[in-house]
């Protein structure tokens, strides 16, 4: 294959290409028909010291007709606990190109996710189609500008071919950028192998890509452990802190950078109900909203027992120390949760109520099926109306812009929410610091618009019938999800009454 465009930026280092063979596959995108840029994340671009206007003329290396110069592209090889079975796996439809130094410092994994048949792809057809790679494109993106951490999108192109799933659908790559594609997964591959220095290998890769500061400790791998377990319990507790589902949780979809990984069935909360299951195939609920930080737990064992060869010591030694660390798990996850939900009540210091009172609204919030994201921007408002009350007549106060909530009913106006109310004003009255500064603390965490299930199906439904115009609509207003904007007015509502209860696929 040519290489194209040497001066757009390119610049790779593929340290995964150096690791031992059996961690991954050689894998050559496959040629499709007739290539067609649809999205390009020009901010990203910036990022990673891509040229946008020398690159969007070349579609051909977004659909995997072209390779980048650097290339060296694999497959990666992966296991995981699918539901709690372990099976086997690795990219069936995802190709590393490598991995993108960028101007800043820190390197990142260029993937095309529908690039065609790999080593691993057992019985699938390695294709992606176009609704699937749009969402996760706008989901990530839009996690991006809420501030958890994620994966990113780069790009979307068309293939010019035909997918067969249910119905013939549209063929299109995602270009996925991450800070590496290794899971907990990964791990279980490696350690599955029975061959030491293969996972040594890759805990060796894994650290000098995450934690290059641990590398010289005379326990690394405990570590490391120790540093994923850090990083998964700040990642849930931001999921639950705006209303994530991720729908898949399995071990191989847990990357241990701490990014969100994997868009297939994920999606927010309306309604807040701890209970939520989104995915079609969740038949259980094993990844419903409320167990997420369970499950991030269990799936944090699997890579203890993963690691556990790399721990120096014997028997039952190794064993404790490593379940010491596992055993933090929960009180990390519980801290950083809390941590976000003062930010959200606008609570500066801490208080011994603190967790009872956050705690006691989501039980109001479930008891009147508020909407979850609704709740925390109005109470914002509420904030910023007492802020705004000392202020001598005839002034503006500082109130939502463009009068955005005009239409917006308050939910705290009645019910339990209104009798949780009185609890958070003495609080907030306590504080040193002054309404002023609990209001814009509160702007800054509590986003007024978020990915509505409504709006991504409106948008996917019209960009899978060629108008793209709602989705770049939608993109560029979750760019900027905490401030109330004129052009985010139409976004904020919850979904209308018939929308009736929203179910997801995986995007296969
Ligand atoms: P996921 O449910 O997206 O995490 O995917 C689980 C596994 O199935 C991964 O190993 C994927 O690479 C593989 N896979 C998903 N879709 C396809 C496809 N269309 N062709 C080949 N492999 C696939
Ligand atoms: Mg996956």
């Amino acid at each position: 294959m040519p290489e194209t465009n040497p001066d757009a930026g390119w610049r790779f280092d593929n340290s995964y290409a150096r690791l031992p063979e059996p961690l991954f596959a050689a894998a050559a995108p496959a040629t499709v028909r007739a290539p067609r840029l649809v999205i390009w994340n020009r901010h990203l671009a910036v990022d990673l010291g891509l040229d946008s206007d020398l690159l969007t003329e070349s579609p051909a290396i977004f659909a995997g007709n072209e390779l980048p110069p650097g290339a060296e592209p694999l497959a990666q090889a992966y296991a995981g606990h699918q539901f709690g079975h372990f099976t086997t796996l690795g990219d069936g439809r995802a190709i590393l190109l490598g991995e993108q130094l960028a101007p800043a410092g820190g390197r990142f994994d260029v993937q095309l996710k529908g690039a065609g048949r790999t080593r691993y792809s057992r019985g699938g057809d390695g294709r992606a189609a176009l609704g699937p790679m749009l969402r996760e494109h706008i989901i990530s993106e839009a996690m991006h500008a809420l501030g958890v951490p994620t994966t990113r999108s780069l790009a979307v192109a068309l293939t010019g071919e035909v997918v067969m799933r249910t119905t013939p659908l549209a063929g299109a790559v995602l270009t996925r950028v991450a800070t590496s594609h290794i899971r907990v997964g990964t791990f279980q591959y490696a350690r599955g192998l029975g061959d030491e220095g293969v996972l040594r290998a890759l805990l060796e890769h894994a650290i000098a890509r995450h934690d290059p500061d641990l590398a010289d400790l005379a326990d690394p791998a405990l570590a490391f452990f120790e540093a994923v377990v850090a990083r998964q319990a700040a990642l849930v507790a931001r999921w639950m802190l705006v209303g994530f589902v991720h729908g898949v949780m399995n071990t191989d979809n847990m990357a241990i950078s701490g990014e969100t990984i994997d868009y297939g069935p994920c999606a927010f909360l309306d309604a807040y109900d701890p209970a939520t299951v989104f995915s079609s195939i969740d038949q259980q609920g094993r990844y419903a909203y409320a167990n997420q930080p369970g499950i991030a737990h269990w799936n944090l064992a699997r890579l203890a027992e993963s690691l556990l060869p790399l721990v120096p010591g014997e028997g039952e030694a190794v064993l404790d120390k490593v379940r010491e660390v596992l055993g933090t798990f929960p009180e990390r996850f519980e801290r950083e949760l809390l941590a976000g939900g003062r930010a959200k009540l606008g609570l500066v210091g801490e208080e011994p109520g603190d967790a009872e009172l956050f705690a006691g609204l989501l039980a109001a919030m479930r008891t009147a099926r508020a909407d979850f994201t609704r709740t925390f921007a109005a109470l914002t408002t509420l904030a910023e109306a007492a802020a705004a009350k000392p202020r001598a007549s005839g002034e503006k106060p500082a109130g939502p812009a463009d009068g955005a909530s005009a239409d917006e009913a308050d939910p705290f106006a009645t019910g339990p929410l209104a009798e949780w109310l009185p609890a958070w004003r003495e609080r907030l009255a306590r504080q040193p610091a002054g309404p002023a500064a609990a209001a814009a603390g509160m702007r800054r965490v509590n986003p007024v618009v978020i990915p509505r299930n409504h709006r991504v199906e409106e948008a996917l439904d019209a960009a899978e019938g060629g108008d793209l115009a709602p989705f770049e609509r939608l993109l560029a207003v979750l760019r900027q999800p905490f401030e109330e904007t004129a052009a985010n007015v139409p976004y904020r509502a919850g979904p209308p009454a018939d929308f009736g209860p929203y179910t997801t696929f995986c995007g296969t």
